[in-house]
């Protein structure tokens, strides 16, 4: 006797199929797993090797950078400053054009030294870009058709030197609940907030292990295990454990 089918087999299996060929090209499929990266207090060199042996095909389109960023971010940290990176991306061939780094507190104090702030110092020193009365047009051009990208939320100072400077994407991993500007433009003084308005300011689309690690820097940035100086850091004021963890995974 013939085995009557389940009305459904022939039902889900092509819906099923479907599926899994609409959602194949965003799977993540050679990434590690998201959750509990890494346990507080991060160590750094295992965080860079994470992020030098980043798979090439995640399908986000943003993950070159993101690992950019990190890399600097991971640099930067080692150094003893702020966990923090930045690039320039000329959008027309994806290439990078430019990084920067949190410099604020070594090899001495700047208090401006942001890595968005040290990424656009950079540039611009590099550009040269005559100023206005030289009769060469407008100096903002030289960041026409540039993106920035940054590990983390940019502050107030530095959204609105980024929206002065020009540059109309802005991009970044995690965002800075407490001291970030670019999910409150709205607050931002009128002239400030209707040159906001006329840019694009959101999440990278990169992996969300990358957007993780972004945010696991910066929120246990009083808890990183730095490697490159380990004697210089053995007496550093951040070695002391008087800094709380706000990361909820990193609490103890
Ligand atoms: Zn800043």
């Amino acid at each position: 006797m013939k085995q009557r089918l389940s009305p459904y087999r022939s039902v889900l299996c092509p819906v099923c199929c479907m599926a899994i060929l609409l959602l194949l090209p965003n799977l993540n499929r050679y990434a590690p797993a998201a959750e509990n990266l890494f346990p507080c207090p991060i160590d750094l060199a295992v965080v860079k090797r994470y992020v030098d042996n980043w798979p090439q095909d995640t399908g986000f389109p943003d993950d070159r950078y993101a690992v950019a960023v990190l890399k600097e971010a991971i640099a930067a940290a080692n150094e003893h400053n702020g966990p923090i990176g930045a690039c320039l991306v000329r959008q027309s061939d994806g290439q990078i054009v430019e990084r920067g780094r949190n410099r604020q507190f070594e090899p001495y104090f700047r208090s401006h030294a942001h890595a968005e702030m040290d990424l656009l110092d950079r540039y611009e020193a590099r550009m040269r870009v005559p100023g206005p009365h030289s009769g060469k047009g407008n100096p903002r051009k030289c960041y026409e058709g540039l993106a920035l990208y940054s590990t983390l939320e940019p502050c107030p100072m530095c959204l609105t030197r980024i929206l002065n400077a020009g540059i109309s994407k802005i991009y970044f991993l995690a965002p800075d609940e407490s001291g970030g500007m670019a999910s409150r433009t709205d607050a931002l003084p009128p002239f400030w907030r209707n040159m906001a308005r006329e840019r694009v300011i959101a999440r990278a689309q990169c992996s969300p292990q990358l957007r993780e690690l972004a945010l696991q820097l910066f929120a246990c940035r009083g808890h990183l295990r730095r490697t490159c100086y380990p004697q210089a850091f053995k007496n550093h004021p951040e070695q002391k454990e008087n800094r709380r963890c706000k990361h909820p995974d990193h609490t103890k």
